[in-house]
């Protein structure tokens, strides 16, 4: 089963492609985690153009996963997250692999800002917290130290509305070049886990 889930951010996809490399045994490939965990010549290759802030480009992340894809414990699939976001990327995808299912985790734009909205963290202890699925107990007060909770700039609304734009404008050809399955990402995560098994054994 060669997978790949598409999501907004907030959508739980990370948790989903987690769950589901457990349960059909294939392993989860995060494009993002490839980036953070390069080591040597990579990093210093992936930095000069972060650091700079600049995208890595797609030929070279594309690189980057035909050789993650190569290893053995790809044989029998994965679950592919991150990429591609946009039609060009998938049409570079499709030169490397072929792709047996695609399945979007949707939630509405206005359920993304309820929970990246309320993601806070500790200006002392740097823990983490969110309003709408994991509050502190005292408002704007951690739970570890009892320092201020604030919020980062990337996570106010109109931040969060802005990428979910260009989400939509990026990816919507993206679940259609795919013929995507769409399921709800609005319940638990149990119960949006086994929506998707179900989808898988169609
Ligand atoms: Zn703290």
């Amino acid at each position: 089963m060669k997978l790949l889930l598409i999501g907004p951010q907030g959508c739980g996809k990370g948790t989903q492609a987690k769950l589901l490399s457990e349960k059909l045994g294939i392993p989860h490939i995060s494009t993002g985690d490839l980036l953070r965990n390069a080591t040597g010549n990579l990093r210093r290759d992936i930095d000069s153009y972060i650091v700079a802030g600049n995208l890595y480009p797609d030929e070279k992340m594309l690189g980057l996963l035909r050789r993650r894809l190569d290893e053995p414990d790809c044989r029998k699939g994965y679950i592919l997250d991150g990429f591609p976001r946009n039609l060009k990327q998938a049409e570079m995808l499709d030169r490397i692999t072929k792709v047996d299912k695609a399945v979007e985790i949707h939630i509405s734009d206005d359920e993304a800002v309820r929970r990246l909205s309320g993601r806070v963290a500790c200006v002392d202890c740097k823990t983490g917290f969110n309003y709408a699925t994991m509050p502190p107990k005292t408002y704007g007060v951690c739970d570890a130290c009892g320092g201020k909770l604030v919020q980062r700039e990337d996570d106010k609304e109109d931040a969060i509305r802005k990428r979910l734009e260009i989400y939509h404008r990026d990816t919507e050809p993206v679940l259609r070049h795919y013929n995507a399955t769409r399921v709800d990402g609005s319940g638990s995560v149990e119960v949006v886990n086994k929506e998707i098994m179900q989808n898988l054994n169609k």
